[in-house]
């Protein structure tokens, strides 16, 4: 570093420990970049590149902001993924000798956000921590703008695969990882975009180690409290987070005063595909949470409640009891007006609790943020007596809420109901809180009185009526002259500044005074941001009562949300069974019913059990409503396990516990692979983690390749999962030629969606109704969509002549029909004896199968 200047040394010095971050360093009311950090800021950050003496002759990139812009400029490169390290001056530049002290005082990364302005209010901002333990993967996440935090693993031969989806859940800002472990290959090779990583170098603790580390931070001599017992990678991944944190943040994180653990196998598993597919908490478009099941359901009116409404959409139930709970009161809540209202409006006042209790106890707390505390608790008791009139068991839980009584009134003693927006001008702590204040204030005030008192004598004795007393902040006090009576100014009052019309003046009696007025101002302010530090050191132990009654506050807000999307959708409440039937009368689209701007939504009906009625195939035209009414289906039974009433005239719905979902094709180049393997891998997914218990949708398969390979691979699937895994499936297709398993098998059955053909004019009725459909109407379609008649025309000719080409020798059918190709010669020799010339592929299976069972019967 020989030939930098002192400063830039010093620079260098606390850069080399932070490479990975772009380094805000202070200087003076700027926080200043440098070198390669200046490049990068000064192109994301739109702000011009200069450059700076450096010493030895050289010219170092240099870009700058202005200290209290600093937020909004983090702001910027976090939502870009950078991370940002804060070197502040940690000593007095009046009293420094030499250079003045600099330390990095906080890192701010993606995930330790807890500035509102780079928040999302409706969404966790989670940190993840995933390591690799002996036979399972730990997960650990927090959010420290609330203090949530949770661990869980994950066990068994597809622990990968649970791993994923999960973190697809949460969706973590940032995810801590081991480098260079087992996960960090798999990380590589199968989802390295999506999420920000950031790797760990350090050693992750040991289990003795971690576990020290989770009892030293919550203060307990036993994790027991927390049901993390038999945990073991989720404890090393939940103290890796920690030492993280501590590394980064600096602070007491008192807001993280416990740990969740949670068993996955307590909710309906939603792996991260069908996530996406239903578009459950953002839609496939532009992955907004407008037009997916979230934006429907959404009337909470906080933002802690809408955070939970995701988390109960993203985690269905099993536990039929604690579903009845909910739905109870939703129930209630959707019958009794006066409550819903009533609630509606007190919760409308109630600020974000939770992150409040983030801000206080990772020291970034505001004076004003005091106030918004001390308002919102102040609604909690009428909310509370509002709950507890209620007759659900739910709500009378809910109404047993703290209303923090001690630390509202200790607020309201303390802190000024309009405060300033930061915490080193004063204004802030009341009259009669401290006398020494009041005593400083009251200076200061005196002060006031006696600039005026000035003002006046001053006027009468140099008889210049328009004489001022005003101050600035760079030349402090002074008298100010206009031009016209300068020469009436006296002797003792020296010159100060030169203005266009006046001058300004000062004299030793202000100048006197000045001293003392800036000086107990300055006192003053000083005094209240101690004590202002302080008073927010009392309120740490409050933390944990506070995070639990926002935790109420936000499940009654998603209660009444829920009831409220009843009421104004006209939903049902479904009624639960453990056997396995669904049967969904007049079942509706929650998100489709809703984007129908000149038609009416056709209600569908849906009937299934565990045996006969198990697979259903839906055959029928493009644009017939095939889609929806299999996603409807999976949206209907996820409202019903997260507690909500669905959209239908009745619904009995049997628990299920997993989701799986094949829908649409999607492509994921980026990640080298094609359409028809991506479908590919979402079947295998399908077809090894399925239950009887499970519900599978299916909505095209086999469609990325050859005909036959596409209909070969998709009945095997179908013959599959009817027979091995028996779950409950809805299986839409175009290949007319499954509906012959019907015929075989004795839990397929058919459907289709209703066409009414006349003349050249099809209308797609969107009704679905029991058996199979002959024909697809693509090209119908095709018109739809604007094709110029000539293609249409075109095209219908080709179909024809294809139709009539589709009719082969029997020989030449079962030759394309490879999948049966050990019974091939026996069915030639019986289609011979039917004397059977043409062939289509479809009458050819349909024979096959008549043909097999008759074997079976013999
Ligand atoms: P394809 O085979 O081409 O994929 P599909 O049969 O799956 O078509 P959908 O995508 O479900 O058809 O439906 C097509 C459009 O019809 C939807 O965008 C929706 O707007 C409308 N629609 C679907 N179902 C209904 C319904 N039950 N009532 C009213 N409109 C509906």
């Amino acid at each position: 570093m020989a030939g930098y200047t002192p400063m830039i040394e010093q620079y260098l010095k606390v850069k080399q420990e932070y490479p990975e971050e772009i380094l805000f360093f202070r200087l003076g009311d700027f926080y200043e970049m440098f070198f390669n950090d200046a490049q990068v800021a000064s192109r994301e950050l739109d702000i011009v590149l200069t450059a700076r003496d450096g010493g030895a002759e050289q010219k170092i990139p240099m870009c700058g902001i202005p200290h209290h812009a600093v937020n909004n400029y983090i702001a910027r490169l976090i939502g870009k993924g950078y991370k940002v390290a804060i070197c502040d001056q940690v000593e007095n530049p009046k009293q420094s000798i030499g250079i003045v002290k600099r330390e990095v005082t906080k890192i701010i990364t993606p995930g330790t956000v807890v500035d509102e302005m780079m928040l999302d209010e409706a969404k966790n901002n989670y940190l993840a921590a995933i390591v690799d333990g002996e036979h399972r993967i730990g997960l650990a996440a927090v959010d420290i703008s609330t203090g949530n935090f949770l661990m869980t693993e994950f066990t068994g031969l597809d622990r990968n695969i649970k791993m994923e989806s999960e973190l697809q859940r949460l969706a973590p800002a940032e995810c801590l990882l081991p480098a260079g472990s087992s996960l960090d290959s798999l990380w590589q090779d199968n989802f390295s975009e999506g999420f920000l990583l950031t790797r760990i170098n350090d050693n992750i603790p040991g289990l003795e180690e971690a576990r020290r580390a989770l009892l030293q931070h919550f203060g307990v001599v036993s994790l027991d409290g927390y049901g993390v017992e038999g945990y073991t990678a989720g404890i090393q991944a939940a103290a890796t987070i920690l030492s993280f944190l501590y590394r980064t943040q600096k602070t007491h994180l008192s807001q993280l005063c416990s740990i969740t653990a949670y068993e996955n196998n307590a909710y309906v598993e939603l792996d991260s595909f069908s996530q996406r597919n239903l578009e459950l908490t953002a839609n496939l478009k532009d992955n907004k949470k407008e037009g997916s099941l979230l934006g429907i359901l959404d009337y909470c009116s906080t933002a802690m409640g809408k955070r939970t409404l995701r988390s109960w959409l993203e985690k269905p139930l099993k536990d039929i009891d604690v579903i009845n709970k909910r739905l109870d009161a939703v129930d209630e809540l959707n019958h009794n007006v006066q409550i819903r209202m009533d609630c509606h409006n007190l919760l409308q006042k109630i600020n974000d609790l939770e992150r409040l209790a983030g801000k206080l106890g990772s020291g970034a707390v505001l004076p004003r943020d005091l106030i918004a505390l001390k308002t919102s608790l102040g609604i909690i008791p009428s909310l509370k007596n509002l709950l507890a009139a209620a007759g659900s068991s739910y709500l009378q839980e809910l109404s047993r809420m703290d209303s923090l009584s001690e630390a509202c009134n200790l607020i309201e003693l303390a802190i000024n109901d309009e405060t300033p927006p930061g915490v080193r001008e004063g204004g802030i702590i009341k009259s009669g809180f401290d006398s020494e204040v009041d005593e400083l204030k009251n200076l200061s005030s005196q002060g006031k009185t006696w600039l005026l008192d000035y003002e006046n004598r001053e006027r009468e004795r140099t008889a210049i009526r328009s004489l001022k007393v005003g101050f600035n902040r760079i030349y402090g006090y002074y008298i100010e002259i206009s031009k016209a009576n300068l020469n009436l100014v006296p002797s003792d009052y020296s010159r100060k500044q030169t203005l266009v019309n006046a001058e300004r003046f000062i004299s030793e009696e202000l100048k006197d005074h000045e001293e003392k007025i800036l000086g107990a101002r300055e006192r003053l302010f000083e005094l209240e941001y101690d004590l202002f530090i302080e008073f927010c050191g009392r309120l740490q132990p409050y933390i944990p009562a506070l995070q639990n009654t926002a935790a109420a506050v936000a499940q009654a807000d998603v209660l009444l949300a829920l009831a409220q999307a009843a009421y104004l959708n006209d939903y049902v409440r479904p009624v639960l069974n453990n056997d396995g039937l669904i049967d969904v009368r007049a079942g509706r689209h929650p998100v489709v019913e809703k984007s129908l701007a000149t038609t009416r939504f056709v209600p569908n009906d849906v009937e299934m059990d565990l045996d006969k009625a198990r697979f259903g195939i839906i055959t029928g035209p493009n644009m017939g409503g095939k889609s929806t009414y299999l996603r409807q289906t999976a949206l209907i039974v996820i409202m019903a396990q997260m507690g909500s009433f669905v959209p239908a005239d009745a619904a009995h719905l049997g628990i299920v516990d997993r989701i799986f979902t094949r829908v649409g094709a999607s492509d994921d180049l980026s990640a080298g692979r094609s359409t028809f393997m991506v479908e590919m891998l979402e079947l295998a997914r399908i077809i090894n983690n399925a239950s009887r218990n499970s519900l599978i949708i299916l909505d095209e398969i086999g469609r990325g390749t050859s005909t036959y390979d596409g209909l070969s691979i998709a009945q095997a699937a179908s013959e599959y999962i009817h027979d091995q895994i028996a779950a409950k499936t809805l299986f839409a297709t175009h290949y007319h030629e499954l509906t012959g398993l019907a015929d075989s098998h004795p839990g397929v059955f058919n459907l289709s969606v209703s066409v009414v053909e006349s003349g050249e004019t099809v209308t797609f009725l969107k009704k679905v109704l029991p058996g199979r459909a002959d024909k697809s109407y693509g090209i119908h379609v095709a018109k739809l969509a604007g094709i110029p008649a000539k293609i249409v025309g075109r095209a219908y000719e080709i179909l024809h002549g294809l139709e009539k080409e589709r009719t082969h020798s029997p020989a030449v059918v079962m030759e394309q029909l490879s999948l049966f190709e050990a019974d091939k010669d026996p069915i030639l020799e019986e289609l011979e004896k039917l004397e059977i010339d043409n062939l289509a592929p479809r009458d050819a299976l349909t024979l096959l199968y008549r043909w097999k069972d008759q074997l079976k019967q013999e």
